[in-house]
């Protein structure tokens, strides 16, 4: 990793006596979370020379999803060249498609390269942020005090909860049972009798990973996904070379993978029915792999392809072939003392219980209380969906800031990516608001409302309106999880600062008069 750290500085944080005269530690920037989002930001923060920030992290260690989840065969499926920031390249990739340690071990290099650890507060949740009509600060609360920043950006994911299936008996049944992220190393399953449910982006990594060792395996499915070919494979020795001398060819394998990428938007977004090219390259996948007419029929997806994410995998068809893999379709009635029972009747006994059922993504933000303009509660302001303006920024909650927020996420392409652009909006928005001396900037309410009237007319002529559930929806159907176009749209969208869609303020109590240069400069 090299280009752009020269701009880093080796400054150490700074937290001064707050702007009230008080000994509240006060910074230009407080981020939560640890992961591409909360990193992507401290880096570009650290890369301007901007040292006046801090970074909480619930966690012990850095890396968000890809710490979390350590499942067997946890790896991305987007590939490693394009999941990864533009400004900190890696050319030693050892795989089209890394698995989670490399990843994770690449975060925390990052973190090395850019010299963000002075700036980390780990095994610090925030629990509350309040902004301050007043004085425009946002103060926020950790177990262990309080701290003061001028923004506050949120970079704690949408898929960080996980949730368990709402099935009677889960606390009866007397061996292990997990989430699929909260994997429990200590349980070892060679040999045993081992009941997987789902069959999402999880489910499908783990049970080919699990399934030469364990005795038996039982797979729970309740809908049949659409699998891709995946056609992941070692980079040589030669090919990494190649690409740590040089950077074009680097960037054009980058640039290769995320415009073959950016076409599944056509499907997804503009023409639904080209989605028929994916469901025949994945029955043509499915045919090669399962020889067994009972099984193919069952495992045969009914949805149109992309409603729920499109996975990928070479080695989950020939998993669910092999003698030692059921898969049961009859839904789970009640989980008991032995085992898992279905609506025929049948018991199933297994030894353990892996539930690979996703995560609580309408909760998103929940574990913190953020408290707007006028006493707003955000989990108010949100109580009919939430939403934001460009995904980032909601009205009413000033020099607040959403990675990974609203309608930013993606079914075809590389969310590092969208997490960029969105990064870059934050940064233009700042400046913008530096520029006219003022202290305070939110979205205006008519900006958002428009914003999002437009997203959500396009959002019901694409894939995931075709008719079936998936987290992607909230409880009222409405889909405030995926942008709507191609991801270059939003990177032109998120370019430049289109300042009319935002109220520009001086706070009232001057923050001038406690910090004059320091604002500036952080700016
Ligand atoms: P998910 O896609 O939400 O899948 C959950 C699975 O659990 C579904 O198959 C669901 O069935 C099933 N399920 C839930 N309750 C059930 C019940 N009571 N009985 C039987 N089945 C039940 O969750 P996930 O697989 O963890 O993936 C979530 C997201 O994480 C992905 O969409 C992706 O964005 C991300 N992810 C990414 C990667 C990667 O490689 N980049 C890997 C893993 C995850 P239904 O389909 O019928 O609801």
């Amino acid at each position: 990793m090299t280009e752009g750290q020269a701009a880093a500085s080796n400054a150490p944080p700074r937290a001064l006596g707050g702007p009230e005269g008080d000994d509240v530690p006060t910074f230009g920037t407080a981020i939560v979370g640890t992961g591409f989002s909360g990193l992507g930001m401290a880096i570009q923060l650290a890369r301007r020379g901007d040292r006046d920030f801090v970074v909480f992290e619930r966690a012990d260690d850095v890396g968000g999803t890809w710490r979390e989840n350590h499942y067997p065969g946890c790896a991305c499926d987007v590939p490693s060249h394009l999941y990864s920031f533009s400004f900190a390249p890696n050319p030693s990739w050892s795989r089209a498609y890394a698995p989670q340690g490399e990843i994770l071990a690449y975060l925390r290099r990052c973190v090395r390269d850019f010299d963000l650890e002075p700036h980390l507060r780990l095994g610090e949740a925030v629990t509350r942020a309040v902004f301050d009509d007043a004085t425009g600060w946002w103060e926020l609360t950790t177990p262990k005090g309080r701290v003061r920043a001028r923004d506050l950006v949120f970079g704690v994911g949408a898929l960080s909860r996980p949730a368990m299936p709402d099935v009677p008996g889960r606390e009866r049944f007397a061996g292990p049972s997990f989430h699929s992220a909260e994997w429990d190393e200590s349980v070892d399953l060679r040999g045993k009798r081992v009941a997987v449910v789902g069959t999402g982006a999880s489910a499908i990594q783990i049970v080919p990973a699990i399934a030469p060792e364990v005795g038996a395996l039982k797979l729970f499915q309740r809908t049949a996904p659409w699998v891709l070919p995946r056609a992941d494979r070692a980079y040589s020795e030669r090919e990494k070379r190649r690409f740590a001398r040089s950077p074009l060819r680097r960037r054009l394998h980058r640039a290769r993978i995320y415009f073959t990428a950016e076409l599944g938007a056509l499907g997804m977004t503009v023409e639904p029915r080209l989605m028929e090219i994916a469901a025949w390259v994945g029955r043509r996948h499915l045919r090669r792999h399962i020889r067994d007419e009972a099984l193919r029929a069952k495992v045969t997806p009914t949805l149109t392809p992309g409603c729920k994410r499109l996975l990928i995998s070479d080695d989950y068809y020939p998993a669910l072939a092999r003698e030692n893999v059921e898969v049961v379709t009859g839904g789970i009635t009640e989980v008991d003392v032995e085992g898992v029972r279905t609506a025929d009747g049948a018991l199933h006994e297994v030894d353990a219980i892996i539930y690979a059922t996703g995560f609580a993504v309408a909760d998103f933000l929940t574990p913190v209380e953020v408290v707007g303009r006028g006493g707003l509660r955000l989990a108010d302001a949100w109580r009919d969906g939430i939403e934001a303006h460009l995904g980032t920024t909601v009205s009413g909650f000033p020099n607040l800031y959403l990675l990974m927020g609203p309608n930013t996420g993606l079914g075809h392409n590389s969310m590092v990516f969208m997490i960029e652009a969105q990064i870059h909006h934050v940064l233009g928005l700042r400046d913008a608001r530096a520029r006219r001396g003022a202290q305070v900037v939110e979205p205006r309410p008519l900006a958002q409302r428009r914003y999002n009237t437009g997203l959500q007319a396009r959002l019901d002529q694409t894939v995931w309106a075709s008719g079936c559930s998936s987290w992607y929806l909230d409880a009222n159907g409405k889909n405030a999880t995926l942008w709507p176009g191609f991801t270059l749209e939003y990177w032109a969208r998120t370019r430049r600062v289109d300042e009319r869609a935002f109220v520009f303020e001086r706070a009232r109590v001057s923050a001038s008069a406690s910090r004059p240069a320091r604002e500036e400069r952080a700016s």
